[in-house]
């Protein structure tokens, strides 16, 4: 961590900064410690966001709509991402966001499968 004084880079275990030699406050720890904490269950939501609205979009592909489904996939893949930096995975929300971020790149990759197959199987679609 940094001192708050001189902004240096001290240690935990150090009572005074070395470099300002001023007496650094413990309850700094504590309060980087409650920080991280409550940043966890932002993580959750976030990743229960981004899968849901990922599948959201991955699935309406399938109606007709062009080009949602690579939305779908980049928000899906972010929302893995965000459940792999949530620490705590027993959280229900980040289990859920994972399997929907699964699920919307699954759906979106499946998509793009279905389209290629799609056009090969219907060259007329891309001749006119
Ligand atoms: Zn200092």
């Amino acid at each position: 961590m940094l001192c708050k004084h001189c902004k240096n880079e001290v240690t935990k275990e150090m009572d005074v900064c070395p470099h300002c030699h001023q007496p650094l406050d413990e309850s700094l720890f504590e309060a980087n410690q409650t920080q991280v904490l409550s940043e966890q269950p932002n993580l959750s939501s976030k990743t229960l966001l981004f899968g849901s609205i990922g599948v959201f979009l991955s699935f309406l592909f399938f109606f007709g709509i062009p080009f949602v489904h690579f939305i779908g996939i980049v928000l899906g893949r972010q929302g893995i991402l965000y459940a792999k930096e949530d620490k705590s995975l027993s959280r229900p929300y980040s289990r859920n966001g994972q399997l929907l971020s699964w699920i919307a790149v699954g759906l979106g990759v499946f998509g793009i499968v279905f389209n290629i197959v799609y056009v090969i199987l219907n060259p007329e679609v891309v001749n006119g």
